[in-house]
């Protein structure tokens, strides 16, 4: 069992626990299955730190109705979880990690495995693509170059900074091509089902990227 070390809120639906690594290993990209003691219920968190740091911490989005974020939610420091895993192959091999730009390209939460990877291997080739509804939906802003991200923001037209953009982050991805090397990149896309098929769709189909340089992770 794992106790909750500490908690914090980026707005009142989206928040990170973080618990003391102890032995739970990982590679960046990987998932865990988090689970409440007799309860019976689990459920996929990606890891949201890096293997350097000390402790282990997830990003949860609160969805409405949904039974383990709300647990997640109500959660003290102190209360205790079982924590599974690692699992999952949503990473990147080293010849990938030294060589190629890597393009994360993420919905909501999707963002998650990202900041483990870019934090983890200290990344300096990448670009970010990330949709989200509010502006205040981005979390830790401050991990990546600004100059390198792409914010599709739904539902806010009050868009304060010139990497803001109003919209789908698929019309966003349509324009990839003004991405220096964009060719010689790894694409990782994380996040909801209909994202990731139209993302993906866009690259490969539109883009005439190759598939396999295309790699998916689908949270719902
Ligand atoms: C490999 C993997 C990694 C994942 N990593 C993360 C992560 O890092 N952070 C995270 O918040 N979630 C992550 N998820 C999703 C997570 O496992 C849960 O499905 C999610 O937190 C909802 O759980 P719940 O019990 O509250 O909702 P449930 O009671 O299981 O479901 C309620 C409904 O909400 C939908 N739903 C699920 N997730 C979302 C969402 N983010 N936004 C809107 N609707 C949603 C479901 O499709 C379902 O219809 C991951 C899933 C997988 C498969």
């Amino acid at each position: 069992m794992y106790q909750l070390k500490r908690k914090e809120y980026i707005n009142e639906n989206l928040f990170k626990i973080f618990f003391d690594k102890s032995d739970l290993n990982f590679i960046p990209g990987q998932h865990f299955s988090l689970s409440i003691p007799d309860k019976s219920i689990n459920r996929e968190y990606s890891s949201y730190t890096s293997v350097n740091d000390k402790e282990i911490g997830f990003l949860v989005k609160r969805v409405e109705g949904g039974i383990m974020t709300n647990i997640l939610n109500e959660m003290s420091v102190g209360d205790s979880l079982n924590i599974y895993g690692p699992y999952g192959s949503f990473i990147l091999n080293e010849e990938q990690i030294s060589e190629k730009q890597i393009i994360f390209i993420a919905s909501g939460t999707g963002l998650a495995p990202f900041v483990s990877i870019k934090e983890s291997y200290n990344l300096k080739k990448y670009k970010l693509f990330l949709g989200i509804r509010y502006a205040s939906d981005i979390p830790d802003a401050d991990k990546f170059e600004q100059s390198n991200c792409f914010y599709s923001i739904s539902r806010e037209s009050n868009l304060i900074q010139n990497n803001y953009y109003k919209g789908r982050l698929t019309e966003q991805l349509q324009k990839i091509e003004y991405i220096n090397d964009y060719e010689n990149s790894i694409y990782m896309i994380c996040g909801n089902s209909y994202m990731i098929s139209d993302a993906y769709d866009i690259l490969v189909n539109e883009k005439n990227i190759d598939p396999n340089l295309v790699i998916t992770e689908s949270f719902f």
